[in-house]
């Protein structure tokens, strides 16, 4: 096989690297995952109308400078949204059938048992 040199030969210091930013990744996943169990921000989040997953693990979402269209799933009324991560529901059908505004789960996690909304 030809082997070319590379243009940035793999040193011990970039596998130290690695190493501790996967310790972080994982450590970070860690307290995410503990912050879903124990919802350490519930008011706030409350106040968002999110569901945990949405809160504490699909938080950081990359925030555009823009102005979205964004109809609700639910009633169909219409609004703008001043960042990339627009929610699915109005606040209104959110807060009547206990659902989270940027994806549509459940509020408190459970399946809903009956069989329309
Ligand atoms: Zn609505
Ligand atoms: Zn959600």
């Amino acid at each position: 096989m030809e082997t070319k040199k590379p243009l940035h030969p793999l040193t011990i210091r970039d596998v130290n690297t690695e190493t501790f930013l996967n310790a972080r990744y994982v450590n970070d996943l860690r307290n995410k995952l503990q912050a879903v169990e124990i919802d350490p921000r519930k008011e706030q989040r409350l106040a968002q109308h999110e569901c945990r997953t949405c809160f504490y693990l699909r938080g950081e979402r990359l925030a555009m400078q823009a102005f979205w269209d964004w109809t609700c799933n639910l009633c169909g009324v219409e609004g703008t949204y001043s960042c990339s991560a627009h929610p699915k529901l109005c606040t209104k059908c959110a807060t009547d059938n206990s659902l989270c505004r940027e994806c549509t789960g459940d509020m408190d996690d459970v399946q809903k048992r009956r069989k329309e909304l």
